[in-house]
């Protein structure tokens, strides 16, 4: 019986891991829960899965580390942010394995993480969709005899617009995903394609491979979940109807699959299209490749920057079209100011300077 703690249980990934594991209750003893702030559907959580530890971070700055210093076998990290990132290194140091739903722990801190694993048995686990589809892939080789990474990306709720009519879409309108059902930020995230920018620096880290090894496709369907090009011209791809649950279990159970019934996929008259990426009309998506690689705070500020949007979005503050011009001042202007030095103080200290500075740059209208 695998013994697990889950961070960020009561959001879209938290609640979906506890979906699977309420079918496996013989296989996985859910050991704490920590929450941001939905208080009662922890307490709900807690009792139906009688859990030893469960707290609420918005109550308890510690919450996030206690709930990994029981022993455990496997953490599910689904928390927003940097928030967990103290946490996933502690796990590392402690031999826990960690299964990672969230990005910027890698984004921001994978140098942090992986320099962690050196010394250690744990093993990172990818649940985000596209990455657990190049970890299934790689069964069939190994990172050397990669070519590229192909990561397939909806494209968003707008893949098929205009400028003119992208200039004129709001929040709602951003939050309509069509084919995934996510948290309310990644859905923002993917309409922008931003969404793609911490996924091609999550599969650096990964899947140890350079930023120009990792390419991105535009595929509306969300079937093809991600691809790999093997060096003798071979490409395998994961296809599966779009579902978190599948990404999820396959990280609970690595290495084994779970027997688990999910709707399997009939290609039978399905459409399959696949596009280059736009970058006039989603530039957000070509951030990852325009990040200069010397500075290891830099994807720091750009998360900052694209958080303080999607709140300025949410209020009607700024327009879609705003959000490249604003994350790219702000990148433009740290990137004169910081050094080469990274540790998990610094990042904290960077993200709330580059938050401060993106909400000066917002109200003075610095970017237009
Ligand atoms: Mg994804």
């Amino acid at each position: 019986m695998k013994k697990v703690a889950i961070l960020g249980s009561t959001g879209s990934i938290g609640t979906q891991t506890l979906d699977v594991i309420r079918r496996y209750k013989n296989d996985f003893q859910v050991v704490s829960l920590v929450a941001y702030s939905n208080g009662t559907l922890l307490i709900e959580q807690a009792k139906e899965f009688n859990v030893k530890y469960y707290s609420l971070i918005k109550d308890n700055a510690n919450a996030l580390m206690e709930a990994v210093s029981f022993p455990i076998d496997l953490v599910v990290v689904a928390t927003r942010g940097i928030i967990a990132l103290n946490a996933v290194i502690y796990c590392i140091e402690h031999d826990i394995d960690v299964a990672l739903a969230n990005k910027e722990t890698l984004v921001c801190g994978g140098k942090l993480v992986y320099q962690a694993l050196e010394s250690s048995k744990s093993k990172v686990l990818p649940v985000d969709s596209e990455h657990s589809a190049i970890f299934q892939c790689l069964m069939s080789g190994n990172t050397k005899e990669v070519n590229k990474l192909i990561l397939t990306a909806s494209g968003g709720a707008f893949w098929d617009y205009n400028l003119d009519q992208l200039n004129n879409v709001d929040y709602f309108d951003a939050l309509k995903h069509p084919n995934w059902n996510m948290g309310s930020k990644i859905t923002i995230d993917s309409a922008t394609m931003f969404n793609k920018t911490l996924e091609v620096l999550e599969a650096k880290w990964l899947f140890n491979v350079s930023k120009k090894q990792i390419e991105i496709l535009v595929h509306p369907e969300s079937i093809v979940h991600s691809l790999v090009e093997f060096c003798d011209g071979s490409v395998v791809a994961q296809i599966a109807k779009p579902d978190m649950r599948l990404p999820i279990s396959y990280a609970l159970f690595y290495p084994e699959r779970a027997n688990s019934n999910f709707e399997t996929i009939n290609l039978i008259n399905k459409n399959l299209r696949f596009y280059e990426p736009d970058l006039i009309r989603f530039p957000c998506v070509n951030l990852a490749y325009e990040l200069n690689e010397e500075l290891p705070l830099l994807p720091t500020v750009m998360c900052a920057a694209n958080d303080v949007c999607v709140e300025s979005f949410s209020s009607g503050r700024i327009k879609f079209n705003d959000f490249y011009k604003i994350i790219k001042k702000v990148c433009n202007i740290f990137e004169k100011e910081i050094d080469n030095q990274i540790s998990v103080e610094r990042i904290y200290h960077i993200d709330a300077i580059s938050r401060q500075k993106t909400m000066e740059i917002i109200g003075e209208n610095e970017y237009k």
